[in-house]
């Protein structure tokens, strides 16, 4: 196989990119890569009235977020392109012309009413829909009539009435398609920009495609395919329908299950890697045990052979564990920098920018506790702020009243004076004697504490806390709190 190998990931730019959408290209890229072989990516944009504007760049903002390269396609090109269908229109309009010449194609001149009745009695009669092929009957004395009258006309392919396709499918084996149930469908339209269906199979044969791999919707339309490669006199590429995904309801996956844009993730705060990973065990395994893997491990690893024949269920819980295990591997350096973008965004502007060397001391204290980046900037407003706002009453922990709480912030103040370096071990080692002077539980004189310096009840462990956010601003939050504990009656 090896040198030969040519998949393309093929997407139409009718909005984000979709993860379902994604997955294709994530199999198709590890496959590529896999063999050895190459990554190409082909803008299919034929369909205009979908087109949406930006789209092509979302699209390849996703797979370069997700390190997914490519070897020939937009930006990069190569020795086949354009790699935009819009502008290769004239290969699309010769081959039709050829498949008209060749009376495997014809120009059908019937009218949106006509279909559309054709289609209501169809309906009613409980037949298949689909074109009834008048047009391709039409004697060549009628068919000059029709052009004469100037109106619109579409190419037709002419499927053959009968007999059957049989599609090798190297996921799903083989799979027979009877002929007569497929009908003469448009590979040219009025506009004469080609349907998808022309489209896919000139331009895999022109980019020299090996391997169409694809999701498991097109499967129906691999028949329609085969017969266009034939006509054409092409050799067809290999082709694999790979799973679709569904949320947990089994229902194809969309909005409703949550985020479908891979850029959405991205913007949420999960990291790449993570993201391909749990991609990567949707509908493939490496075996029955191995969850995490790297892009390496999976480029060398991948194979059609355990490609699943069902759907895969997205689990967003599992991908939300799978981020925070990506997290807790990352270095200080490394989360510290993947971190800032999320902190410009989610920090009060006043507290901004951000100070390097300072995140990177926070950023071991929160590692363990974010399973998304961002999730940081709530987490640790209080490392960058002056002072804290609390309700006065959350100092007060049960089985103390004012005057003990008071007191247990004065002294606590005294002692962090006294301490030689404002160091975790030590301020522990301090603090717990001070707490049984003051004759209070752990939890009470600590819940007291980290009200005071924090703001919140529940935070990284304390004393590293405190040791990270510096003698000075420790010991005015402390003043802070006897001030506003005092003067709130
Ligand atoms: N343009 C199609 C899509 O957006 C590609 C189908 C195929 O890979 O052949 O899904």
């Amino acid at each position: 196989m090896a040198e030969n190998v040519r998949v393309r990931y093929a997407p139409s730019p009718t909005g984000d990119p979709h993860i379902g959408n994604m997955h294709s290209a994530l199999f198709e890229w590890l496959f590529a890569r896999r063999h050895g072989g190459k990554f190409i990516v082909r803008i299919e944009d034929t369909d205009q009235e979908r087109v949406v504007p930006g789209a092509v760049e979302s699209i390849l903002d996703g797979l370069r977020w997700l390190n997914i390269d490519w070897d020939e396609g937009p930006l990069v090109g190569g020795p086949y392109g354009p790699y935009i269908q819009s502008e290769r229109l004239d290969n699309y309009r010769e081959m039709a012309e050829r498949l008209i010449r060749q009376e495997d194609g014809y120009r059908c001149y019937c009218s949106r009413e006509r279909l559309n009745e054709m289609r209501q009695e169809q309906e009613r009669r409980d037949q298949p829909t689909g074109y009834d092929g008048r047009c391709r009957d039409l004697s060549p004395v009628q068919r000059q009539e029709m052009e004469a009258q100037g109106g619109p006309s579409v190419v037709r392919f002419a499927m053959p009435r009968s007999g059957t396709t049989r599609v090798q499918d190297l996921i799903h084996g083989e799979v027979e398609f009877s002929n007569e149930l497929l009908d003469d469908f448009i590979i040219l339209k009025a506009d004469g920009f080609p349907t998808y269906h022309l489209a896919s199979v000139v331009d895999d044969h022109l980019m020299k495609i090996s391997h169409v791999l694809r999701a498991d919707e097109w499967l129906p339309s691999t028949p329609r395919h085969l017969q266009l490669y034939r006509a054409l006199g092409f050799t067809p590429p290999q082709f694999g329908h790979l799973p679709m995904l569904l949320g947990p309801d089994r229902d194809k996956l969309s909005k409703r299950h949550g985020a479908t844009s891979v850029l959405e993730y991205r913007d949420q705060g999960y990291l790449p890697e993570a993201v391909l990973n749990f991609m990567a065990l949707l509908g493939w395994s490496l075996d029955d045990r191995t969850e995490v893997m790297s892009a390496e491990t999976l480029k060398e690893n991948f194979s059609l052979e355990r490609v699943s024949r069902s759907p895969a269920i997205f689990d967003q819980e599992k991908l939300l564990w799978m981020n925070g295990l990506y997290i807790r591997e990352l270095t200080a350096e490394d989360l510290a920098e993947r971190l800032t973008p999320f902190l410009e965004r989610g920090l009060p502007k006043e507290l901004l920018p951000v100070d390097r060397d300072y995140l990177l001391r926070i950023v071991p204290l929160i590692r363990e506790r974010i399973k998304l980046l961002s999730e940081a900037a709530e987490m640790i407003t209080y490392f960058f702020q002056e002072e804290v706002d609390y309700d006065p009453a959350d100092l007060v922990q049960r089985g103390m009243d004012q005057e003990s709480t008071v007191a247990a912030l004065r002294l606590a103040r005294d002692e962090m004076t006294a301490v030689k370096v404002f160091e975790h071990q030590l301020l522990e080692d301090t603090l717990r004697a001070a707490g049984t002077t003051l004759g209070l539980a752990a939890r009470q004189f600590f819940g007291t504490l980290r009200v005071a310096v924090t703001g919140r009840t529940a935070t990284p462990p304390l004393f590293e806390t405190m040791e990270v956010v510096g003698r000075e601003r420790v010991l005015s939050r402390l003043g802070t709190a006897v001030v506003r504990l005092t003067s709130s009656n």
